[in-house]
Protein backbone atom coordinates (compact mmCIF):
# COMPACT_ATOMS: atom_id res chain seq x y z
CA UNK A 1 0.00 0.00 0.00
CA UNK A 2 1.59 3.62 -1.17
CA UNK A 3 2.51 5.21 2.26
CA UNK A 4 0.37 8.44 2.89
CA UNK A 5 3.38 10.58 3.90
CA UNK A 6 4.44 9.86 0.58
CA UNK A 7 1.53 11.48 -0.98
CA UNK A 8 1.71 14.74 0.75
CA UNK A 9 5.41 15.50 0.14
CA UNK A 10 4.87 18.19 -1.99
CA UNK A 11 1.75 19.74 -0.91
CA UNK A 12 2.64 19.35 3.08
CA UNK A 13 6.44 19.97 2.52
CA UNK A 14 7.00 20.65 6.14
CA UNK A 15 4.73 18.24 7.63
CA UNK A 16 5.92 15.39 5.83
CA UNK A 17 9.49 16.15 6.50
CA UNK A 18 8.69 16.49 10.75
CA UNK A 19 6.63 13.32 10.29
CA UNK A 20 8.60 11.45 8.67
CA UNK A 21 11.09 11.54 11.22
CA UNK A 22 8.88 9.71 13.73
CA UNK A 23 8.71 6.03 13.68
CA UNK A 24 4.99 6.65 14.03
CA UNK A 25 4.57 9.16 11.16
CA UNK A 26 1.93 7.53 8.95
CA UNK A 27 0.13 6.02 11.56
CA UNK A 28 -0.29 9.48 13.01
CA UNK A 29 -1.26 10.92 9.70
CA UNK A 30 -3.67 8.56 9.43
CA UNK A 31 -5.13 9.47 12.51
CA UNK A 32 -5.45 13.40 11.74
CA UNK A 33 -6.63 12.13 8.21
CA UNK A 34 -9.03 10.26 9.80
CA UNK A 35 -10.63 13.23 12.24
CA UNK A 36 -10.76 15.49 8.55
CA UNK A 37 -12.96 13.39 7.62
CA UNK A 38 -15.45 15.60 9.95
CA UNK A 39 -15.65 17.93 7.15
CA UNK A 40 -16.94 15.49 4.67
CA UNK A 41 -19.45 14.01 7.07
CA UNK A 42 -21.11 17.45 7.64
CA UNK A 43 -21.70 17.56 4.13
CA UNK A 44 -23.12 14.19 3.66
CA UNK A 45 -26.93 13.13 4.55
CA UNK A 46 -27.01 11.96 8.07
CA UNK A 47 -26.36 8.50 8.84
CA UNK A 48 -29.29 6.67 10.79
CA UNK A 49 -27.70 4.62 13.28
CA UNK A 50 -30.22 4.64 16.27
CA UNK A 51 -32.77 1.84 15.25
CA UNK A 52 -35.30 0.12 16.69
CA UNK A 53 -35.06 -3.17 18.30
CA UNK A 54 -37.86 -5.04 15.35
CA UNK A 55 -34.45 -4.27 13.05
CA UNK A 56 -32.24 -5.96 14.93
CA UNK A 57 -31.13 -9.02 12.43
CA UNK A 58 -32.63 -12.30 13.74
CA UNK A 59 -29.77 -14.05 13.96
CA UNK A 60 -28.01 -11.56 15.82
CA UNK A 61 -25.99 -13.36 19.00
CA UNK A 62 -25.46 -11.48 21.94
CA UNK A 63 -21.88 -11.71 23.01
CA UNK A 64 -22.21 -10.03 26.73
CA UNK A 65 -24.45 -7.73 29.31
CA UNK A 66 -23.92 -5.04 31.04
CA UNK A 67 -25.21 -2.45 32.68
CA UNK A 68 -23.60 0.80 30.84
CA UNK A 69 -21.46 0.23 27.13
CA UNK A 70 -19.26 3.27 26.33
CA UNK A 71 -18.44 3.78 22.98
CA UNK A 72 -15.17 5.18 22.69
CA UNK A 73 -12.07 5.21 25.10
CA UNK A 74 -10.97 8.54 25.94
CA UNK A 75 -12.79 10.51 29.13
CA UNK A 76 -15.43 7.86 28.94
CA UNK A 77 -12.27 5.90 31.24
CA UNK A 78 -12.76 8.55 33.83
CA UNK A 79 -16.60 7.92 34.11
CA UNK A 80 -16.63 4.65 33.86
CA UNK A 81 -13.97 4.17 36.62
CA UNK A 82 -16.13 6.16 39.03
CA UNK A 83 -19.23 3.76 37.91
CA UNK A 84 -17.61 0.49 38.29
CA UNK A 85 -15.53 1.02 41.04
CA UNK A 86 -17.90 3.11 43.50
CA UNK A 87 -21.29 2.24 42.02
CA UNK A 88 -20.58 -1.28 41.02
CA UNK A 89 -22.22 -1.06 37.90
CA UNK A 90 -21.06 -3.48 35.30
CA UNK A 91 -19.26 -1.78 31.93
CA UNK A 92 -17.93 -1.91 28.75
CA UNK A 93 -15.92 0.48 26.88
CA UNK A 94 -14.89 0.01 23.06
CA UNK A 95 -12.57 1.78 20.73
CA UNK A 96 -11.80 1.45 17.21
CA UNK A 97 -8.23 2.44 17.97
CA UNK A 98 -6.74 1.54 21.83
CA UNK A 99 -8.63 3.00 24.76
CA UNK A 100 -6.71 5.17 27.22
CA UNK A 101 -4.58 5.93 24.30
CA UNK A 102 -5.03 10.00 23.30
CA UNK A 103 -4.05 12.45 20.77
CA UNK A 104 -3.75 15.32 23.48
CA UNK A 105 -2.07 15.75 26.81
CA UNK A 106 -3.83 18.40 29.23
CA UNK A 107 -3.25 21.42 31.58
CA UNK A 108 -5.58 21.87 34.26
CA UNK A 109 -5.07 23.14 38.16
CA UNK A 110 -4.72 20.60 40.93
CA UNK A 111 -7.55 22.28 43.07
CA UNK A 112 -9.95 21.22 39.99
CA UNK A 113 -8.11 17.86 39.72
CA UNK A 114 -8.59 16.74 42.99
CA UNK A 115 -12.62 15.95 42.15
CA UNK A 116 -10.83 13.01 40.60
CA UNK A 117 -9.97 11.94 44.39
CA UNK A 118 -13.13 13.29 45.36
CA UNK A 119 -15.34 10.94 43.70
CA UNK A 120 -12.72 8.40 45.10
CA UNK A 121 -11.54 7.32 41.49
CA UNK A 122 -8.01 7.81 42.77
CA UNK A 123 -6.22 8.66 45.89
CA UNK A 124 -4.71 11.86 45.87
CA UNK A 125 -1.46 10.24 45.72
CA UNK A 126 -2.30 9.03 42.58
CA UNK A 127 -3.50 12.32 41.47
CA UNK A 128 -0.28 14.00 42.15
CA UNK A 129 1.04 10.92 39.92
CA UNK A 130 -0.15 12.01 36.79
CA UNK A 131 0.60 15.90 37.12
CA UNK A 132 4.12 15.67 35.72
CA UNK A 133 4.83 19.69 36.18
CA UNK A 134 3.47 22.57 37.66
CA UNK A 135 4.57 26.11 37.12
CA UNK A 136 4.94 29.44 39.03
CA UNK A 137 2.65 31.11 37.09
CA UNK A 138 0.91 31.72 33.65
CA UNK A 139 0.49 34.38 31.09
CA UNK A 140 -2.07 35.07 28.22
CA UNK A 141 -0.48 37.64 25.47
CA UNK A 142 -1.90 39.05 21.82
CA UNK A 143 -0.09 40.90 19.38
CA UNK A 144 0.13 44.57 19.20
CA UNK A 145 2.69 46.30 16.67
CA UNK A 146 4.11 48.53 18.58
CA UNK A 147 5.14 45.85 21.37
CA UNK A 148 2.53 47.42 23.52
CA UNK A 149 0.82 44.46 24.37
CA UNK A 150 -0.29 43.47 27.73
CA UNK A 151 1.08 40.34 29.10
CA UNK A 152 -1.64 39.76 31.93
CA UNK A 153 -0.12 36.86 34.64
CA UNK A 154 -2.01 34.43 36.58
CA UNK A 155 -1.48 31.52 38.91
CA UNK A 156 -3.37 28.44 39.72
CA UNK A 157 -4.63 28.58 36.42
CA UNK A 158 -3.98 25.72 34.12
CA UNK A 159 -0.83 25.27 36.06
CA UNK A 160 -0.74 21.46 36.38
CA UNK A 161 0.57 19.14 32.85
CA UNK A 162 -1.11 15.96 33.01
CA UNK A 163 0.08 13.10 31.29
CA UNK A 164 -3.15 11.82 30.00
CA UNK A 165 -1.91 8.62 29.18
CA UNK A 166 -0.92 7.96 32.30
CA UNK A 167 -4.16 8.97 33.63
CA UNK A 168 -6.21 7.11 31.59
CA UNK A 169 -3.96 4.02 32.03
CA UNK A 170 -4.91 4.44 36.05
CA UNK A 171 -8.17 4.78 35.48
CA UNK A 172 -8.15 1.41 33.18
CA UNK A 173 -7.20 -0.26 36.00
CA UNK A 174 -9.72 1.01 37.77
CA UNK A 175 -12.23 -0.42 35.35
CA UNK A 176 -10.57 -3.56 34.89
CA UNK A 177 -10.31 -4.21 38.37
CA UNK A 178 -13.67 -4.58 38.87
CA UNK A 179 -15.21 -8.31 38.16
CA UNK A 180 -17.14 -8.21 34.36
CA UNK A 181 -16.27 -5.36 33.52
CA UNK A 182 -14.09 -5.05 30.20
CA UNK A 183 -12.25 -2.87 27.87
CA UNK A 184 -11.63 -3.47 23.99
CA UNK A 185 -9.55 -2.70 21.43
CA UNK A 186 -10.24 -1.83 17.65
CA UNK A 187 -13.87 -2.29 18.17
CA UNK A 188 -15.86 0.38 15.73
CA UNK A 189 -19.24 1.45 16.94
CA UNK A 190 -21.55 0.45 13.78
CA UNK A 191 -25.58 1.30 15.18
CA UNK A 192 -27.80 0.64 17.77
CA UNK A 193 -30.70 -0.92 18.27
CA UNK A 194 -33.60 0.20 20.98
CA UNK A 195 -35.98 -1.76 22.84
CA UNK A 196 -38.13 -0.59 25.30
CA UNK A 197 -36.24 -2.22 28.82
CA UNK A 198 -32.93 -2.18 26.82
CA UNK A 199 -30.53 -1.25 23.89
CA UNK A 200 -28.40 -3.40 21.79
CA UNK A 201 -24.99 -2.54 20.22
CA UNK A 202 -23.82 -3.72 17.37
CA UNK A 203 -19.91 -3.17 16.98
CA UNK A 204 -17.43 -4.33 14.35
CA UNK A 205 -13.70 -5.77 14.37
CA UNK A 206 -11.00 -4.98 12.49
CA UNK A 207 -11.92 -7.49 10.20
CA UNK A 208 -15.50 -6.43 9.91
CA UNK A 209 -16.81 -9.20 12.02
CA UNK A 210 -20.00 -8.05 13.83
CA UNK A 211 -20.85 -8.86 17.50
CA UNK A 212 -24.03 -7.43 19.57
CA UNK A 213 -23.87 -6.75 23.34
CA UNK A 214 -26.58 -5.65 24.84
CA UNK A 215 -26.97 -2.76 27.56
CA UNK A 216 -29.38 -0.58 29.76
CA UNK A 217 -27.80 2.22 28.32
CA UNK A 218 -25.27 3.66 25.48
CA UNK A 219 -23.14 6.18 26.73
CA UNK A 220 -21.56 8.08 23.02
CA UNK A 221 -18.01 9.43 23.90
CA UNK A 222 -17.05 9.06 20.65
CA UNK A 223 -15.22 12.98 20.10
CA UNK A 224 -16.19 14.77 17.26
CA UNK A 225 -16.53 12.36 15.15
CA UNK A 226 -19.66 10.88 16.55
CA UNK A 227 -22.31 9.74 14.25
CA UNK A 228 -25.22 9.15 17.24
CA UNK A 229 -24.78 13.09 17.98
CA UNK A 230 -24.81 13.92 14.43
CA UNK A 231 -27.97 12.24 14.11
CA UNK A 232 -29.63 14.34 17.65
CA UNK A 233 -28.66 17.26 16.12
CA UNK A 234 -30.36 16.60 12.85
CA UNK A 235 -26.29 16.96 10.80
CA UNK A 236 -25.05 20.14 12.75
CA UNK A 237 -23.30 19.09 15.82
CA UNK A 238 -21.09 21.81 16.48
CA UNK A 239 -21.66 25.86 15.89
CA UNK A 240 -18.15 26.57 16.03
CA UNK A 241 -15.07 24.77 16.03
CA UNK A 242 -11.54 25.33 17.13
CA UNK A 243 -9.24 23.24 15.38
CA UNK A 244 -5.76 22.75 17.22
CA UNK A 245 -2.59 21.64 16.20
CA UNK A 246 1.23 20.86 17.64
CA UNK A 247 3.85 18.28 19.89
CA UNK A 248 5.46 17.15 22.80
CA UNK A 249 9.40 18.17 21.94
CA UNK A 250 12.25 18.58 23.73
CA UNK A 251 15.59 20.65 22.31
CA UNK A 252 13.88 23.95 22.27
CA UNK A 253 16.48 26.85 23.57
CA UNK A 254 14.36 29.37 24.94
CA UNK A 255 12.19 27.79 27.84
CA UNK A 256 10.66 29.07 30.99
CA UNK A 257 10.26 25.85 32.89
CA UNK A 258 7.97 27.47 35.52
CA UNK A 259 5.62 29.22 33.43
CA UNK A 260 2.72 28.36 31.19
CA UNK A 261 1.94 30.43 28.50
CA UNK A 262 -1.66 30.22 27.88
CA UNK A 263 -2.48 32.18 25.38
CA UNK A 264 -0.16 34.05 23.17
CA UNK A 265 -0.36 35.68 19.29
CA UNK A 266 2.41 36.92 17.33
CA UNK A 267 1.10 38.44 14.29
CA UNK A 268 -2.11 39.89 13.14
CA UNK A 269 -5.05 37.49 11.20
CA UNK A 270 -3.18 35.08 8.65
CA UNK A 271 -5.41 36.45 5.54
CA UNK A 272 -6.11 33.22 3.89
CA UNK A 273 -8.21 32.72 0.56
CA UNK A 274 -11.63 31.76 2.29
CA UNK A 275 -11.66 34.66 5.22
CA UNK A 276 -8.79 34.85 7.31
CA UNK A 277 -7.90 33.42 10.97
CA UNK A 278 -6.25 34.16 13.66
CA UNK A 279 -3.71 31.73 15.53
CA UNK A 280 -2.94 31.58 18.51
CA UNK A 281 -0.23 29.64 20.25
CA UNK A 282 -0.16 27.64 23.67
CA UNK A 283 2.94 26.57 24.96
CA UNK A 284 3.51 24.56 28.27
CA UNK A 285 6.20 23.07 29.62
CA UNK A 286 5.83 18.93 30.41
CA UNK A 287 7.19 16.30 31.84
CA UNK A 288 11.67 16.66 31.83
CA UNK A 289 12.85 18.76 29.33
CA UNK A 290 9.59 18.36 27.31
CA UNK A 291 7.70 21.61 25.83
CA UNK A 292 3.80 21.28 24.79
CA UNK A 293 3.43 23.42 21.95
CA UNK A 294 -0.22 23.82 20.35
CA UNK A 295 -1.19 26.90 17.15
CA UNK A 296 -5.16 26.98 16.88
CA UNK A 297 -7.92 29.56 15.30
CA UNK A 298 -11.45 29.55 16.58
CA UNK A 299 -13.67 29.62 13.58
CA UNK A 300 -17.38 28.87 12.43
CA UNK A 301 -18.20 25.78 11.20
CA UNK A 302 -19.56 26.69 8.05
CA UNK A 303 -17.48 29.58 7.35
CA UNK A 304 -15.36 29.34 4.07
CA UNK A 305 -11.61 28.44 5.47
CA UNK A 306 -9.55 25.17 5.41
CA UNK A 307 -10.29 24.53 8.90
CA UNK A 308 -8.33 21.07 8.11
CA UNK A 309 -6.05 19.89 10.90
CA UNK A 310 -3.90 18.57 7.61
CA UNK A 311 -2.99 22.27 6.60
CA UNK A 312 -2.96 23.76 9.92
CA UNK A 313 -0.47 21.36 11.09
CA UNK A 314 1.37 22.58 8.06
CA UNK A 315 1.50 26.02 9.11
CA UNK A 316 2.43 24.23 12.46
CA UNK A 317 5.99 23.66 11.02
CA UNK A 318 6.79 26.53 9.11
CA UNK A 319 5.94 29.05 11.97
CA UNK A 320 7.07 26.91 15.07
CA UNK A 321 10.43 28.77 14.84
CA UNK A 322 8.57 31.98 15.21
CA UNK A 323 7.07 30.86 18.16
CA UNK A 324 10.26 29.51 20.00
CA UNK A 325 13.45 29.07 19.04
CA UNK A 326 14.58 25.17 18.40
CA UNK A 327 18.08 23.94 19.26
CA UNK A 328 20.06 21.50 17.43
CA UNK A 329 18.93 18.54 19.42
CA UNK A 330 15.10 19.48 18.77
CA UNK A 331 13.15 16.43 18.70
CA UNK A 332 9.68 15.49 18.66
CA UNK A 333 8.30 13.07 21.24
CA UNK A 334 4.58 13.14 19.83
CA UNK A 335 2.33 15.10 17.84
CA UNK A 336 -0.99 16.28 19.13
CA UNK A 337 -3.99 17.14 17.49
CA UNK A 338 -7.71 17.22 17.50
CA UNK A 339 -10.79 19.57 16.50
CA UNK A 340 -12.01 20.98 19.44
CA UNK A 341 -15.84 21.35 19.57
CA UNK A 342 -17.81 24.18 20.37
CA UNK A 343 -21.78 24.77 20.57
CA UNK A 344 -23.46 28.14 21.02
CA UNK A 345 -27.22 27.38 22.74
CA UNK A 346 -29.61 29.82 21.09
CA UNK A 347 -31.93 29.77 24.69
CA UNK A 348 -32.40 30.30 27.74
CA UNK A 349 -31.07 27.01 28.25
CA UNK A 350 -28.74 23.87 26.54
CA UNK A 351 -29.91 23.34 23.50
CA UNK A 352 -27.70 21.24 22.24
CA UNK A 353 -29.41 17.66 21.89
CA UNK A 354 -27.47 15.44 24.41
CA UNK A 355 -29.90 11.91 24.94
CA UNK A 356 -32.61 10.25 23.59
CA UNK A 357 -34.13 7.03 25.15
CA UNK A 358 -31.26 4.81 27.09
CA UNK A 359 -28.77 7.02 25.23
CA UNK A 360 -26.45 9.70 26.69
CA UNK A 361 -23.91 11.55 25.11
CA UNK A 362 -20.66 13.11 27.33
CA UNK A 363 -17.14 14.61 26.31
CA UNK A 364 -16.97 16.24 23.05
CA UNK A 365 -19.97 14.07 21.81
CA UNK A 366 -21.76 16.43 24.16
CA UNK A 367 -20.30 19.64 23.13
CA UNK A 368 -20.77 21.17 26.26
CA UNK A 369 -17.43 22.67 27.08
CA UNK A 370 -16.07 26.20 26.39
CA UNK A 371 -13.22 26.01 24.00
CA UNK A 372 -12.48 29.29 25.43
CA UNK A 373 -9.27 28.00 27.73
CA UNK A 374 -10.28 24.72 29.52
CA UNK A 375 -12.27 22.26 26.64
CA UNK A 376 -13.63 18.93 27.57
CA UNK A 377 -11.21 17.59 30.10
CA UNK A 378 -11.45 20.61 32.37
CA UNK A 379 -15.54 19.82 31.87
CA UNK A 380 -15.85 16.61 32.23
CA UNK A 381 -13.29 16.74 36.00
CA UNK A 382 -15.59 19.29 37.30
CA UNK A 383 -18.86 17.28 36.62
CA UNK A 384 -18.01 14.06 37.04
CA UNK A 385 -19.36 13.55 40.31
CA UNK A 386 -22.54 14.72 39.40
CA UNK A 387 -22.22 12.93 36.18
CA UNK A 388 -21.81 9.95 37.71
CA UNK A 389 -24.29 9.85 40.84
CA UNK A 390 -27.39 11.18 38.58
CA UNK A 391 -26.82 8.20 36.13
CA UNK A 392 -26.38 5.90 38.68
CA UNK A 393 -29.48 6.90 40.16
CA UNK A 394 -30.97 6.74 37.19
CA UNK A 395 -30.07 3.49 36.81
CA UNK A 396 -31.52 2.12 39.92
CA UNK A 397 -34.67 4.01 39.70
CA UNK A 398 -35.17 2.97 35.83
CA UNK A 399 -35.67 6.44 34.48
CA UNK A 400 -34.14 6.32 31.63
CA UNK A 401 -36.15 8.23 29.21
CA UNK A 402 -34.54 10.94 26.27
CA UNK A 403 -36.44 13.77 29.33
CA UNK A 404 -34.77 11.89 32.21
CA UNK A 405 -31.27 11.46 31.05
CA UNK A 406 -30.92 15.02 29.43
CA UNK A 407 -31.03 16.27 33.12
CA UNK A 408 -27.50 14.39 33.51
CA UNK A 409 -25.25 16.90 31.27
CA UNK A 410 -22.15 18.67 31.91
CA UNK A 411 -24.03 21.66 31.23
CA UNK A 412 -23.31 25.54 32.76
CA UNK A 413 -24.88 28.53 32.44
CA UNK A 414 -21.74 30.41 32.60
CA UNK A 415 -19.71 28.24 30.68
CA UNK A 416 -22.66 28.90 27.85
CA UNK A 417 -22.40 32.47 28.11
CA UNK A 418 -19.03 32.80 28.14
CA UNK A 419 -18.39 30.28 24.84
CA UNK A 420 -20.47 33.55 22.82
CA UNK A 421 -17.06 35.07 23.67
CA UNK A 422 -15.44 33.13 21.21
CA UNK A 423 -17.30 34.56 18.52
CA UNK A 424 -14.90 37.82 18.80
CA UNK A 425 -11.86 35.83 17.98
CA UNK A 426 -13.06 34.21 15.15
CA UNK A 427 -11.58 36.70 11.99
CA UNK A 428 -13.58 37.55 9.39
CA UNK A 429 -11.82 39.57 6.90
CA UNK A 430 -15.61 40.75 5.57
CA UNK A 431 -15.41 42.87 8.87
CA UNK A 432 -12.15 42.52 10.91
CA UNK A 433 -8.99 44.66 10.47
CA UNK A 434 -6.42 42.06 10.29
CA UNK A 435 -5.36 42.99 13.94
CA UNK A 436 -8.65 43.48 15.44
CA UNK A 437 -8.85 40.10 17.38
CA UNK A 438 -5.47 41.08 19.06
CA UNK A 439 -6.82 44.61 19.73
CA UNK A 440 -9.83 43.19 21.18
CA UNK A 441 -8.05 41.08 23.49
CA UNK A 442 -5.52 43.12 24.30
CA UNK A 443 -8.04 45.48 25.80
CA UNK A 444 -9.56 43.01 27.70
CA UNK A 445 -6.26 42.02 29.23
CA UNK A 446 -5.96 45.59 30.30
CA UNK A 447 -8.82 45.93 31.84
CA UNK A 448 -8.27 42.02 33.82
CA UNK A 449 -5.21 43.82 34.83
CA UNK A 450 -6.86 46.41 36.68
CA UNK A 451 -9.38 44.21 38.32
CA UNK A 452 -8.56 41.82 41.40
CA UNK A 453 -6.53 38.84 40.06
CA UNK A 454 -9.64 36.41 41.20
CA UNK A 455 -11.81 38.11 37.81
CA UNK A 456 -8.77 36.77 35.31
CA UNK A 457 -8.75 33.45 37.39
CA UNK A 458 -12.32 33.03 37.12
CA UNK A 459 -12.38 34.08 33.59
CA UNK A 460 -10.38 31.31 33.25
CA UNK A 461 -10.99 28.62 35.10
CA UNK A 462 -14.67 28.49 33.98
CA UNK A 463 -15.36 29.66 37.41
CA UNK A 464 -16.69 33.47 35.93
CA UNK A 465 -19.80 34.59 38.21
CA UNK A 466 -22.15 37.12 36.21
CA UNK A 467 -21.97 40.23 38.01
CA UNK A 468 -18.35 39.57 38.14
CA UNK A 469 -18.42 39.41 33.95
CA UNK A 470 -20.55 42.52 33.59
CA UNK A 471 -18.20 44.35 35.33
CA UNK A 472 -15.46 43.27 32.81
CA UNK A 473 -17.62 44.36 29.99
CA UNK A 474 -18.80 47.61 31.34
CA UNK A 475 -15.27 48.49 31.81
CA UNK A 476 -14.19 46.98 28.44
CA UNK A 477 -17.05 49.00 26.25
CA UNK A 478 -15.79 52.47 28.30
CA UNK A 479 -11.87 51.51 27.41
CA UNK A 480 -12.27 50.32 23.95
CA UNK A 481 -16.56 51.14 22.65
CA UNK A 482 -15.23 49.72 19.25
CA UNK A 483 -16.56 46.43 20.78
CA UNK A 484 -20.12 47.53 20.58
CA UNK A 485 -19.75 48.21 16.98
CA UNK A 486 -18.10 44.79 16.76
CA UNK A 487 -20.60 42.77 18.66
CA UNK A 488 -23.06 43.80 16.28
CA UNK A 489 -20.68 43.16 13.53
CA UNK A 490 -20.21 39.56 14.76
CA UNK A 491 -22.80 38.39 16.59
CA UNK A 492 -25.93 40.03 14.35
CA UNK A 493 -29.63 40.00 15.44
CA UNK A 494 -29.91 36.10 16.42
CA UNK A 495 -26.42 36.02 17.89
CA UNK A 496 -27.01 38.93 20.09
CA UNK A 497 -30.37 37.48 20.61
CA UNK A 498 -28.67 34.88 21.48
CA UNK A 499 -26.11 35.78 24.01
CA UNK A 500 -28.81 37.69 25.77
CA UNK A 501 -31.08 34.69 26.15
CA UNK A 502 -27.60 32.73 27.66
CA UNK A 503 -26.87 35.53 29.66
CA UNK A 504 -30.71 35.34 31.15
CA UNK A 505 -30.96 32.06 31.17
CA UNK A 506 -27.85 32.03 33.54
CA UNK A 507 -28.69 34.67 35.81
CA UNK A 508 -31.84 32.95 36.61
CA UNK A 509 -30.30 29.45 36.95
CA UNK A 510 -29.86 28.54 40.42
CA UNK A 511 -25.86 27.43 40.06
CA UNK A 512 -24.41 30.94 39.21
C1 LIG B 1 -4.30 19.31 21.29
C2 LIG B 1 -5.39 19.37 22.31
C3 LIG B 1 -5.11 19.78 23.61
C4 LIG B 1 -6.12 19.83 24.57
N1 LIG B 1 -5.84 20.28 25.83
C5 LIG B 1 -6.83 20.37 26.75
C6 LIG B 1 -6.58 20.85 28.07
O1 LIG B 1 -5.46 21.24 28.40
N2 LIG B 1 -7.61 20.89 28.97
C7 LIG B 1 -8.87 20.50 28.62
O2 LIG B 1 -9.79 20.58 29.43
N3 LIG B 1 -9.13 20.01 27.38
C8 LIG B 1 -8.16 19.95 26.44
N4 LIG B 1 -8.43 19.50 25.19
C9 LIG B 1 -9.77 18.97 24.88
C10 LIG B 1 -9.86 17.51 25.32
O3 LIG B 1 -8.74 16.80 24.90
C11 LIG B 1 -11.12 16.86 24.75
O4 LIG B 1 -12.23 17.60 25.19
C12 LIG B 1 -11.22 15.42 25.17
O5 LIG B 1 -10.17 14.66 24.62
C13 LIG B 1 -12.54 14.84 24.71
O6 LIG B 1 -12.56 13.49 25.04
P1 LIG B 1 -13.66 12.54 24.43
O7 LIG B 1 -13.45 11.23 25.07
O8 LIG B 1 -14.98 13.17 24.55
O9 LIG B 1 -13.34 12.51 22.87
P2 LIG B 1 -12.00 12.05 22.14
O10 LIG B 1 -10.81 12.41 22.94
O11 LIG B 1 -12.12 12.57 20.75
O12 LIG B 1 -12.11 10.48 22.13
C14 LIG B 1 -13.10 9.85 21.35
C15 LIG B 1 -12.70 8.40 21.19
O13 LIG B 1 -13.74 7.75 20.48
C16 LIG B 1 -13.17 6.87 19.54
N5 LIG B 1 -14.13 6.67 18.44
C17 LIG B 1 -14.56 7.58 17.54
N6 LIG B 1 -15.45 7.02 16.72
C18 LIG B 1 -15.60 5.72 17.11
C19 LIG B 1 -16.37 4.64 16.66
N7 LIG B 1 -17.20 4.73 15.60
N8 LIG B 1 -16.28 3.46 17.32
C20 LIG B 1 -15.45 3.32 18.40
N9 LIG B 1 -14.68 4.32 18.86
C21 LIG B 1 -14.76 5.51 18.23
C22 LIG B 1 -11.90 7.55 19.08
O14 LIG B 1 -10.96 6.61 18.59
C23 LIG B 1 -11.42 8.22 20.37
O15 LIG B 1 -10.51 7.42 21.09
C24 LIG B 1 -7.43 19.45 24.21
C25 LIG B 1 -7.71 19.04 22.90
C26 LIG B 1 -6.70 19.01 21.96
C27 LIG B 1 -7.05 18.60 20.56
Amino acid sequence: MPLLLDQIKLTHPNLYQAFSLLADGEQHLRGIMELDRYWQLLKQPVRKVILTGDKLPKDAVISGEYDLIYAGGTLSLLHAAVMAGKYGRKVMIFDRQTPAKSTRDWNISRKELLNLSATGMLTESEVDSVIVRRYKTGWVEFYQPDGSQKRLYMENVLDCAVNADKLLGLAKEKVMAVSGSAVFAEISFVCCYRFEDHIVVKVEDRKGKAFYYKTKVLVDVMGILSPVAMELNEGVPQTHICPTVGTIASGFEDIDFETGEILASLEPADTLPGRGRQLIWEGFPAENSQFISYLFFYDEIDSPNDKSLLSLFETYFKKLPEYKKLGKDFDIYRPVYGIIPAYCHNGFNRTRKIADDRIILFGDAASLASPLTFCGFGSMVRNLPHLTADLDRAIGENTLSKKHLGRISAYEPNVASMANLMKFMCFNSATDEPNFVNDLMNEVMIVLDELPERYRQAMFRDEMKIEDLMVVMFRLALRYPKVLTATWEKLGVQGSLGFIKNLAGWAFSPVR
